[in-house]
């Protein structure tokens, strides 16, 4: 039998209001010990809640929840009681007095999981919804919580095993009473299938951009002014500005907030040749950075830029070319010649002169719209997606393959729709054959 648990559900610390909440086959019992008779279901009731000794906790609002009309689908309830931590932990006591146990992280919605209420990309979606620090990581979010991804899935499904129930009529009832060219018609659903899955595949990136933050790294040689344009567009001192090359010796993250979306901006240690064994690892580490950056900002010291190396960039990466107040005249220069030798846009500024700043902030907003906003939200937002979609193109791919074979290339179609149904936690193999008799009439 399950267990009865409870947690705080609101953070620590002193609030207006603490909630915490209970959940399983002794949730009601629990409720009468502490705040008398229960009360109707889902109607705030204000009670006196008191310990197993009879004395007062607090007054709190309590709220009934009968299973399975509840988050978790088991009886539930809910104390709002005043957020002082005296009075949460008094409360969290006597729970614990009555035998329940503190629960797990994550354990009510995994609950609701296991009872039917959400399904495992929808939890996902309540987790990260905790996690949105940006609109748009909520939006995103709260898509999934609705279930957009589960829909998604849904329509997947359906290709799959309208071309399943093809493949397995052709191996099993090889009679007349089955259309010869079913294998043949299984494969343009096949087909639309497998555009849909690329075209969700190739939007993960996005979805996992919007969760995890937008990366820019700014690369280029030590005293170019990485750091000091990094403290500017934070708006804070977040890595050591110093005269003195090579002092970023490893990769600083500063998470920053560009036009609602999340973004990683990070200093990378000066790319330039060394001996020093540490240096050398923080170079290394800024290279890799830096190729996975979605953005890199190669900042040139303008005012001597002679022996500046050139980083590996990409056609919608930005050169900054600093220090613009040293340097008067006629825009020459070996890294302008070189940025526009490959196609980058070249932005001069000085990292003191806020208005540039303000200005750069502007450009790099755009290129994050650009990168991350899209008609829809994506449906897919994690490497655990990524990865089931992945497999379940793969195994289609190679159904279409096997001309000859229908039985492999069912299994593979079967496994596909395996990886499909990991991703909202669903295995239905009943639907496969409920699709053959319904659609070609066999064993009327
Ligand atoms: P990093 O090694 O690339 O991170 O470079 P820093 O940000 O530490 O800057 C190196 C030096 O250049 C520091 O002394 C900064 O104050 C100076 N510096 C940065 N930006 C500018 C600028 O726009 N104009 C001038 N004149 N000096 C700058």
């Amino acid at each position: 039998m399950t267990d009865t648990i409870f947690a705080p559900a609101t953070a620590a610390g002193r609030s207006a209001v603490a909630v915490v909440r209970l959940s399983g086959p002794g949730a009601g019992a629990a409720v009468k010990a502490l705040a008398g008779k229960l009360p109707r279901p889902r109607e705030a009731t204000l009670r006196v809640l008191r310990d197993g000794q009879g004395r007062a906790i607090d007054q709190a609002l309590v709220l009934w929840f009968e299973g399975p009309s509840s988050y978790t689908g088991e009886d539930a309830a809910e104390f709002h009681v005043h957020g002082g931590p005296a009075v949460v932990a008094g409360l969290l006591e006597a729970l614990a007095d009555l035998r329940l146990r503190l629960a797990e992280p994550g354990e009510f919605t995994r609950r609701a999981f296991e009872n039917g209420k959400l399904d495992l990309a929808q939890a996902e979606g309540v987790a990260d919804l905790i996690e949105a620090e940006t609109e748009a990581q909520r939006r995103q979010a709260l898509d999934q919580l609705g279930g957009a991804l589960g829909q998604a899935q849904t329509r997947w499904r359906e290709g799959l095993i309208e071309a399943l129930a093809m493949f397995e009529a052709a191996v099993d009832f090889p009679d007349e009473e089955v259309p010869a060219d079913v294998a043949a018609r299984a494969r343009p659903v096949l087909a639309s299938l497998i555009g849909e899955l690329e075209h969700a595949v190739a939007d993960v990136k996005r979805g996992e951009r919007v969760r995890e933050g937008f990366r820019i790294a700014l690369v280029g040689a030590p005293n170019a002014g990485k750091s000091t344009i990094l403290n500017a567009l934070a708006g804070r001192e977040a890595a050591i500005v110093t005269a003195t090359p090579g002092t970023t010796r490893d990769v600083i993250e500063v998470p920053m907030r560009l036009a609602g979306y999340k973004a990683l901006l990070a200093d990378t240690a000066g790319l330039r040749d060394t001996r020093d064994e540490i240096e050398a690892e923080g170079v290394r580490r800024a290279r890799a950075w830096a190729n996975d950056a979605d953005l890199r900002i190669w900042v040139v010291d303008g005012a001597s830029d002679a022996a500046a190396t050139v980083p590996t960039l990409h056609p919608h990466d930005l050169c900054l070319i600093n220090k613009a107040d040293l340097v008067q005249g006629a825009e020459t220069g070996h890294a302008l010649v070189e940025a526009r030798a490959l196609n980058v846009e070249v932005i001069r500024l000085s990292a003191w002169k806020p208005d540039d700043i303000s200005a750069l902030l502007m450009a790099l907003e755009h290129r994050v719209v650009d990168a991350l906003a899209g008609a829809e939200l994506p449906t897919a937002t994690r490497l655990r997606h990524r990865e089931l979609l992945s497999e379940a193109l793969e195994r289609l791919n190679r159904a279409l393959l096997l001309e000859d074979d229908l039985e492999l290339a069912a299994e593979d179609v079967r496994l596909a729709g395996r990886a499909l149904d990991r991703i909202t936690g669903r295995i239905d193999p009943e639907d496969v054959l409920d699709r053959v008799f319904s659609s070609f009439c066999i064993g009327k």
